[in-house]
């Protein structure tokens, strides 16, 4: 069945209703630290533990809760990031301010991200902090600031299904390495560097390596054998980051994750599931 979400974000009062569904599946407020049932009803959404203590509502400790987003506007802005719009027309649409509006769907990225096969890998590691995610907050970070450590990955394609692998121990200085010395054809989309199959991947790519988008050799004749495919992942992504005009290294594992999701889930509805990743707890990473 799908989900009404348009509907459901006509009134505040039916979108918290929906999310609350979302966060507690039995019907009832949860304590998200001891787990405790027995609460006590404060204003506002609020609730109280009769455990802990601890005062909590729907959204807290979850990716939701990490902007100041009514139930209404999460709703909204998840239509409209389904709908592949801009952070400018969410801003718009929602009557936020930009930067809230890029917040957001920056979190609807994270959500995406630890929802997948590696996310808590990625999130726990060195990626993570460089992405502004560090446990409980969100630090964004500016888009074009440079990564400390340029991450590659290495996209898997198994049936119907991709896989795109962080790889924390392959650096791009690895690429130019296999490059120069084993003959590993190289090609460029605008600061992306995509490399013929390596391994058990059938490309691996990196985005805003310097070493790497100025010193590589076209290797004569050769180049990766994604390149010529009119399908499967490579094809269906390479024409969309074309379009996310001058995609930055910061933004590049975002995008790529955000790709892997719409790929595998493409002729789905994908909005119960961005709901489901948004509602989901924070990961705890101590
Ligand atoms: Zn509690």
């Amino acid at each position: 069945m799908s989900l009404d979400i348009a509907r459901h974000a006509r009134t505040d009062a039916s979108a918290r209703r929906l999310i609350e569904r979302q966060c507690w599946p039995c019907g009832r407020p949860v304590c998200p630290r001891c787990a405790a049932q027995k609460v006590y009803a404060l204003a506002e959404g609020r609730v109280r533990c009769a455990v802990c203590r601890y005062t909590f509502h729907s959204l807290s400790g979850r990716f939701a809760g990490l902007a100041g987003l009514t139930p209404r506007q999460w709703l909204r802005l998840l239509e409209l990031f389904a709908a592949k719009e801009t952070s400018h027309a969410m801003a718009a649409a929602l009557s936020v301010a930009y930067n809230t509006a890029y917040k957001a769907a920056t979190i609807v990225r994270l959500a995406i991200l630890a929802g997948s096969f590696d996310g808590l890998a990625i999130l726990r590691g060195r990626l993570g902090r460089e992405l502004g995610f560090s446990g409980k907050t969100l630090r964004p970070v500016p888009a074009d600031a440079p990564l400390a450590d340029v991450p590659v990955f290495g996209i898997l394609e198994r049936g119907d299904m991709v896989f795109v692998d962080y790889l924390p121990d392959m650096t791009p200085e690895d690429m130019l390495h296999f490059n120069l010395h084993f003959s590993l054809p190289l090609s460029r989309l605008g600061a992306i560097v995509y490399s013929d199959r390596y391994q058990s991947y059938q490309t691996l790519v990196t985005c805003g390596s310097e070493v790497l988008s100025r010193r590589f050799v076209e290797v004569a004749g050769r180049i990766p054998a994604v390149e010529p495919r009119q399908e499967g992942f490579w094809a269906y992504a390479r024409e969309r980051l074309v379009r996310f005009h001058g995609v930055t290294a910061r933004k590049f594992p975002l995008y790529l994750k955000e790709l892997e999701f719409r790929h595998n889930q493409r002729g789905s509805d994908i909005l119960p599931i961005l709901l489901a990743n948004l509602c989901a707890f924070v990961p705890d990473l101590n």
